[in-house]
């Protein structure tokens, strides 16, 4: 099934340009994909299409109103059991691999929620939105990049979309640790050598090599996620070789 993506914002302009390059480009040409971008203010009712309103109990900054975004989600799909609405927030839950592993294989219709001003009317969390995400803990001043971040993540994951040779699968994160070190010609670069084992032709050794890389990597960057990754007995021996490595 097509997986489907609906983006409920005021400044629609920002997804045409990154939408129509490369990868994302090509997944939905291929209809592997369907993205649309829907004008928030075109569910704003009054004259002057507003969305935004005064903070009830004083303070800086407006609020945006629960109601075109409650007009646009009916209007997108009316049926609550037919949509996954997710509401970006730098409050949410942080987006990472799990995440994105996960909402590509949603079936559900998935409808984004871009904030701007200060934050969204909380009923729209409390009586609308399915999920409350994040994108890391910083503050942007839209939803728009967190919506292109999710969405990107997410398509790469679906298959088809990737073009061969290219594997979403031996990268950082799929194999729970984070990807070994990449090289290209020339074999020596500035006096910088590529490692012997890529050069050899030996595929175990390249196997090996890049798994042993990959494991140090994350040993000295992130040991936290070899916790949570199940390591084999061959990952063990590396793990105990980079330890006496570096002695
Ligand atoms: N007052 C809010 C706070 O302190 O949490 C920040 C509001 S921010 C200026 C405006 C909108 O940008 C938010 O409603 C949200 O939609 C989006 N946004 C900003 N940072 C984000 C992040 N790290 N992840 C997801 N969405 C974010």
């Amino acid at each position: 099934m097509k997986m489907k993506f609906d983006v409920i914002t005021i400044f629609p302009g920002i997804f045409h340009a990154y939408l129509g390059e490369s990868i994302l480009k090509r997944a939905l040409m291929k209809g592997l994909v369907e993205i649309n971008i829907h004008n928030l203010r075109d569910y704003a009712y009054d004259k002057h299409r507003t969305v935004d309103d005064y903070p009830y109990g004083g303070g800086a900054g407006m609020v945006m109103k629960p109601d075109p975004f409650f007009a646009a989600v009916e209007a997108l799909c009316g049926d609550p059991s037919q949509r996954r609405v997710i509401m970006l927030s730098p409050a949410g839950k942080k987006f990472d691999h799990h995440m994105a592993v996960e909402l590509s294989k949603e079936n559900r219709r998935i409808i984004f929620l871009c904030g701007r001003y200060e934050a969204i009317d909380e009923r729209v969390r409390t009586a609308l939105a399915d999920d409350e995400v994040s994108i890391g803990d910083y503050v942007l001043t839209g939803g728009e990049l967190p919506a292109l971040v999710i969405i990107d993540a997410v398509t790469r994951l679906i298959p088809g979309v990737l073009g061969d040779g290219q594997s979403a699968e031996v990268e950082s994160f799929s194999w729970g640790i984070l990807d070994y070190p990449h090289y290209t010609r020339p074999p020596v670069f500035r006096g910088l050598q590529v490692p012997e084992a890529l050069l050899s032709g030996n595929h175990a050794d390249i196997r090996k090599w890049r798994r042993k890389e990959a494991l140090r990597r994350t040993l000295l960057r992130r040991p936290e996620l070899l916790e949570d990754s199940r390591l084999s007995d061959e990952d063990r021996t590396l793990i105990q070789e980079i330890k006496e490595d570096s002695l």
